[in-house]
């Protein structure tokens, strides 16, 4: 089906759909951005909805509460009305808020109820660091020693999970569940959907870091019964460096008293009653705390205005043709250079990023950027590269593996040291 010359690439961003998306993002010339994982670029629409949110401050001062084509006041909620359809929860169950980290705080302060004999938490040992520093201080908060309350699954070969090593986990001690979407180093989409149902079978509570697929994989949260999910909008969705984040809790757990309250938390006609009574509002939006990011929070609208164009389900189709596009290059072209491809091979079970592992992997990170193709080294040897359905060309990843190509054959990547960078 794949055939390796460059004619090929250029027919096959001759035939895709989503061609034209690449005219609204800024991408620089001279650079092939395989690093949309970590941060997205910038698109037109994104960068008009944050110069439309300035010119409502400046116009209308306070009034931008209520004025203007996206009035403050209930942009949290537009915002997740508008993110719904890319995770597949109703319109009342996603709000924009905060960051991942703090939103985490936030669901497990909400849900994590130790009981009886309930009193861990599970979580496996290849997530994000931030994931599991969040998770130790809430057991602390309880009077829990993490050592003891919180479990990692293992992995058996240091890059997966086994769904039968979690689900054989979730014992009777196991209050609550949190794992990732997708994996962030690599790129293992778990199975929600079972692991929802394995969790509800045994009466515990499940949750997903949902930043690595939000934007590149379309879910089902609220058909599946997912109870709450957590996810940044500046991988996938674009939205820019610390951009607001969100969260979606499923209807079902609708007038539970937030962990951590806060007056945006309000149902909406009572906030400004100014009570000391804690009214929270019957939805996700119950889970603010403090007054929204409104700037940052900005090109998050138009980035969403993109993904309700493109579909989520288009994107997620020709993100999959690109990531098994580049992995047949590699195969083929970087054959004698030691590479081992380290993400699933099953499209089901693969995020939106290949994941190479090589020994040398910091340093020829560094000889790739010098060369204009910019992926990103995760510790201790994996080169991540995401093609971003959005604005990545097939010519772009043809392209990127000449390269790539080249410095292993000249090991133009000796003259640096194998080492990260402060941000890798
Ligand atoms: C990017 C990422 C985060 C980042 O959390 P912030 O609070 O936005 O800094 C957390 N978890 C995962 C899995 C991520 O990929």
């Amino acid at each position: 089906m794949f055939n390796l010359s460059m004619e090929f690439a250029v027919e096959l961003d001759k035939k895709d759909e989503l061609a034209q998306y690449r005219n609204e993002f800024y991408v620089q010339k001279g650079s092939i951005y395989l690093d949309g994982n970590s941060l997205g670029l910038l698109s037109k629409r994104a960068e008009k909805a944050l110069n439309e949110l300035i010119a409502s401050w400046k116009e209308f001062g306070i009034d931008g509460w209520m004025n203007g084509n996206f009035p403050w006041f209930s942009l949290a909620e537009k915002l997740g009305e508008m993110s719904a359809p890319l995770v597949g929860a109703f319109p009342e169950e996603v709000i924009a808020a905060g960051s991942t980290t703090s939103n985490l705080h936030q669901l497990i302060a909400t849900f994590f109820k130790p009981h009886n004999n309930r009193t861990k938490i599970l979580a496996d040992e290849l997530t994000f660091p931030s994931d599991i520093y969040a998770l130790q201080s809430q057991l602390k908060l309880k009077g829990l020693d993490p050592k003891e309350h919180l479990l990692q699954v293992k992995s058996r070969d240091g890059r997966f999970l086994e769904e039968a090593d979690i689900i054989e986990a979730m014992t009777e001690e196991v209050a609550l569940v949190v794992l990732p979407t997708v994996l962030y180093r690599s790129g293992q989409l778990l199975d929600i959907e079972n692991l929802t149902t394995e969790a509800h079978r045994r009466g515990i509570l499940i949750g997903f870091d949902a930043c690595h697929s939000v934007g590149a994989i379309p879910h089902k949260f609220s058909e599946w019964g997912v109870d709450f999910a957590f996810w940044c909008n500046y991988k996938y969705l674009n939205a820019g460096p610390g951009s607001v984040a969100s969260l979606y809790v499923n209807k079902k757990h609708f007038g539970r008293i937030p962990g951590l309250a806060g007056w945006f938390g309000s149902d909406k006609n009572k906030q400004f009653d100014m009570e000391h009574t804690f009214t929270p509002a019957d939805s996700a939006g119950a889970f603010q705390v403090g007054t929204p990011h409104v700037l940052s929070a900005a090109p998050l609208i138009g980035s969403l205005e993109l993904f309700a164009d493109a579909d989520i389900h288009r994107v997620r189709e020709k993100s999959l043709l690109m990531t098994s596009y580049l992995m047949k290059l590699i195969q083929s072209q970087l054959a004698d250079f030691a590479f081992t491809i380290g993400n699933p091979l099953d499209s089901n079970r693969l995020g939106g990023h290949v994941s190479l592992e090589h020994p040398e992997a910091a340093r020829i990170c560094k000889a790739l950027k010098e060369r204009g193709v910019i992926p990103d080294f995760r510790q201790p040897n994996v080169i991540r590269l995401a093609p971003i359905a959005l604005y990545t060309s097939f010519a772009e990843v043809w392209e990127a593996v000449q390269v790539l190509h080249d410095i292993m054959k000249e090991k133009a990547y000796e003259k640096y040291e194998n080492k990260r960078e402060v941000i890798a």
